[in-house]
Parts: structure tokens; sequence; C-alpha cells
């Protein structure tokens, strides 16, 4: 059993010792192969008999002199970083995987996981529809992915993926709204003994292959002159161009991405929280991977900014001027509180306030729910569902290590008095906006002290629990 926000419930589990066996158990409903998990864990599920296929040698790639074979259990890490596989794609195939969640996901997800899926936005299949690939099937036997790709799913098991050593040049690009993130359009091209292969992904919907019948890229009659490096650079500008057509397309579509008036804060270190004050007072302190957007002005009747990811807010209160953040699926109001959100794209929305009280809108049906301090709000097979918060101790995860960027001096001692009612820091008013971009680990508020007189050159001077910085 397997806890989280969805629930999958295993009765049996499984190591298949011979394929045969593997194949015999997957035919009874309710029986489900297992590779990495990663996708099957997303739903709320009973198996009552999960076959793994960890004993049956499958989770190599072997390169021969005219294909690669790829066991079905193989990790997506695995091909990634497969020199022989790399070479021959010209590092499509890791172009491909390389923003596929993070690294620890990449060793878990299979190959044959990754197929089996015939995902709309799976990069894998875009990536090897362009190649001469075939699905090995225990029962169905050798089948051209390109057939594989528009066949219902059934209870067969994928045994190998295999790529032909045919001749080639590929390329491969895909558009994320920020990495890691599904791809917003993914594309491959090839060209393979001759034959000019466009296979475009995440369309949205499944890869789908197209080939340049009328001699578009060739310019037909095909001359047997051109050079590998004529016919890759091809390949690779028909990549380019049609993710460049695409992003244009999406980015003129999605009007707050060029909104000029907006600002943007980005935190793509993992390792620290960066910390940010709006004009309005109102502390972010923003989790790895996740970006703000907000006006460098409010209105004067609302705050309003946008989310993608998680991340800790702190909301200064002013009732005449709700606050409220736009996540994908959500509109959170706040008057003034303290509060968690999760808004990234791996896993469902959930937010967990530590003072006050808000106000959280799915944006499809309406459905809304008031959460107050120690409740958490989940979304869960797209409903709003409130519990008690499980980890108080969440919100200090955002306040252990903390990165500020170009930040005012007078912001940064406010945050850290937030922290630390005990001791305050200050300073004097003429410093306030001097500006610093300092990490903090966990530090004591006269370490702090310290290091930001060392970066500024100020002093310091102790009385009871005030410490002033001054020049
Ligand atoms: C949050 C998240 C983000 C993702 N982002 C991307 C992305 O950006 N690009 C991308 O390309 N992919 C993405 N994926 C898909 C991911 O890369 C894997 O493809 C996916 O998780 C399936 O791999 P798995 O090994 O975990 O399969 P599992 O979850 O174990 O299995 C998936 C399905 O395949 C079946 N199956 C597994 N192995 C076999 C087999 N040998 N024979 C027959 N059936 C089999 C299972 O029964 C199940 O139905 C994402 C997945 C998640 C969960």
């Amino acid at each position: 059993m397997l806890k989280g926000a969805f629930m999958v419930t295993i009765q049996n589990y499984v190591r298949a010792q011979s394929i045969d066996e593997a194949y015999e158990l997957n035919q009874k409903k309710g029986s489900c192969i297992i590779g990495g998990m990663l996708w099957t864990k997303m739903q709320d599920r009973l198996i009552q008999t999960a076959i793994d296929m960890c004993d049956l040698g499958l989770d190599k790639i072997e390169e021969k002199d005219d294909e690669f074979i790829i066991g079905a259990m193989a990790s997506l890490r695995q091909i990634e970083l497969h020199d022989g596989l790399n070479k021959y794609t010209h590092g499509a195939v890791c172009e491909a995987v390389k923003d596929i969640v993070g690294v620890q996901f990449r060793n878990l997800a299979t190959i044959g996981g990754s197929i089996w899926g015939r995902f709309g936005f799976s990069d894998i299949l875009t990536v090897f529809l362009a190649m001469d690939a075939f699905v090995e099937l225990y029962n169905g036997g050798m089948i051209p992915l390109r057939e594989f790709v528009n066949m219902k799913q059934d209870r067969d098991v994928i045994v190998h993926l295999i790529i032909r050593k045919t001749p080639g040049v590929f390329a491969y690009a895909s558009v994320r709204n920020q990495r890691t993130d599904f791809p917003v359009i993914a594309c491959s091209a090839s060209c393979v003994d001759g034959e000019y292969r466009l296979a475009v992904g995440a369309r949205p919907g499944r890869a789908m292959l197209v080939l340049d019948e009328e001699g578009l890229l060739s310019g037909r009659p095909a001359s047997p002159f051109r050079s590998p490096a004529w016919k890759r650079g091809v390949a690779a500008a028909a990549v380019a161009l049609l993710c460049l057509l695409v992003s244009v397309t999406y980015l003129n579509r999605s009007g707050q991405d060029t909104d000029p008036n907006l600002l943007t804060r980005q935190n793509s270190e993992t390792a620290t929280t960066l910390v940010t004050t709006l004009e309005d007072g109102s502390v972010v302190y923003l989790a790895g991977n996740t970006s703000l957007k907000f006006p460098e002005h409010f209105s004067s009747d609302r705050r309003e900014v946008s989310l993608q990811g998680n991340a800790l807010f702190d909301v200064a209160g002013n009732h005449k001027r709700p606050f409220i953040i736009e996540t994908e699926d959500t509109r959170i109001e706040v008057l003034g509180t303290a509060f968690n959100v999760k808004s990234n794209d791996s896993s469902p929305f959930e937010l967990s306030v530590q003072r006050g009280e808000v106000k959280v809108t799915l944006k499809k049906d309406g459905q809304n729910i008031h959460v107050k301090a120690g409740e958490t709000v989940t979304r869960l097979s797209r409903r709003l569902q409130l519990s008690m918060t499980p980890d108080p101790a969440l919100f200090d995860r955002y306040t252990k290590r903390i990165r500020f960027k170009d930040e005012k001096l007078g912001n940064i001692l406010r945050v850290i008095n937030l922290q630390n009612p005990d001791i305050q820091l200050e300073t004097t008013p003429e410093l306030w906006n001097r500006t610093l971009t300092v990490t903090f680990s966990n530090d004591t508020p006269e370490a702090m002290a310290e290091l930001i007189c060392l970066a500024l050159d100020l002093k310091k001077t102790r009385q009871d629990n005030m410490i002033l910085l001054f020049n």
C-alpha cells in the first residue's frame, strides 16, 4: 500500500520468474505489470496482482553491431547516459529524457512503462518514433513503434524496445513552460536512409509521425550527394522551426507571460528558499523550481499574484485590498495570514494555513472551501478536501535555508525579525534601501547580523534584545 494523495492497494505482489509467468498472470483482470510505478501510483487503484519483472534481466541495454536492445525494465536514466545510444542518435535521446522530472525519478521510471502508457505528453515516444524502432511484445511479436503507438492497450507484455542502427541523423527539442514541466510541444526529426521523418508529440495528443512524402525537405529528386552534415542541419532546423512556431503561438496566447508590467521572481535552486518582499510588505518564501509573477505596484482594490510551484506566504493584513493568488487550477483569496501552497505539476494542489484564514476556489467548477489555521486543503480526484495539517513542521522547511537576491536591507531585517521575535535587528533609515544578495543557513540572529555587517561593511552594537547595524 502506498501512502500519499492517491492510494494504490496491492493484494498480491509476485516477482515473476519467467516472462511466460508474467504474461500468464497479466491475463487476469485486476493484474498489472509494474515498472517504476511512477505513473501507476498517481491514481486510486486496487491491483489484485502486481507483477514485477525485476528478476528477468530486462534492465539492460545491449548494443549489437546493427541494433540496440533495450530491456523493458531499463530506466530512463540508463538511456539518458548510454554512450552508444547517444552517439548513434547524436544526443537526441539524452535531450529528450533530461528534463523528465529529476534524476531520482528517471532512475525509477522504466522504458516499458513509458512506451506502454502511450502518453500524449511523452518525450520518449516522440524521440523514438523518428527512428527505426520496434516494440517486442511477448505474445504479439515485433511491432514497429509507429504501429504500436496507435494500437489499443491490451494485456500483452513489452519485453524489449529495439532500435535498428540504420544510418541516419537525429535531432530533438521540446518546449516547456519551465524545465521539468510536461512538454508543451515535443518534436524529433531524422533523416534515416535518405527518408526525412518528423515526430510531433504533446500536440497535445499522442506523438505522431509525419513523413516528408512530397520531398519538401529532401528537395526531390533526392540527391545522393547530400552530406550527413547537411541532412543533420535540415533535421535540426525542422525541429527548431517547429518548436519556435509553437513557442511563439503559445506565448502569444498566454497573456500573463507577455504582460510587460509583471515582474517575475524565480527560484531555480532546490537547496534554498528564495525570499521576496512584495510592495505591500507581504513576504513570499519560494521553494525550489518555483516562480511568482506580481505587479510592481498593486492596484488600489486588490493585490494579485500568480504562482507556479510551492511557496510559503506571509501576507500583510489589509481588509480593503484582498490578496489573491492564481495557480493553474485554483484561486486563493486571503485577508492577512500565513500559509503554504503546493501547486507544482508533479503532486496534487495542497494548501496549509499557519495563521488566519483563506478561501480556495477551484477554477473549473467554482467549488470553494474556507481553510483555517491548522487545516490543510488538498485537491483529490478534482475535489477539494479538508483535513488537519498532518505535519506542522512543514512551515519550518521554508525558513531553514533562506536566500535573498538583490533585496533591500530593510526587507531582509524584517524577515529575520519575523522568524526570530526574541532578538530584533534594526538599522538606520539611510541604510534601508542598501541591497544585498545573501544566504543564511539556519543561522542565529547574531550570526546573520555579523554576515550582513561583513557584506555591507557595517558596524553593529547590541542593546538588550536589539542589535543595531550602522555605518
Ligand atoms: C509527475 C510525472 C511527470 C512526468 N513527466 C514526463 C515528461 O515530461 N515526459 C515524459 O516523456 N514522460 C513523463 N512522465 C512519464 C514517465 O516518464 C514514465 O513514463 C511513467 O512514469 C511510466 O513509467 P513507470 O516505469 O513508472 O511505469 P509504471 O507506472 O510502472 O507503469 C505504467 C503502465 O505501463 C504498464 N507497464 C509497465 N511496464 C510494462 C511492460 N513491460 N509491459 C506491459 N505493460 C507495462 C503498467 O502496467 C502501467 O499500466 C511523467 C510521469 C509522472 C508521474
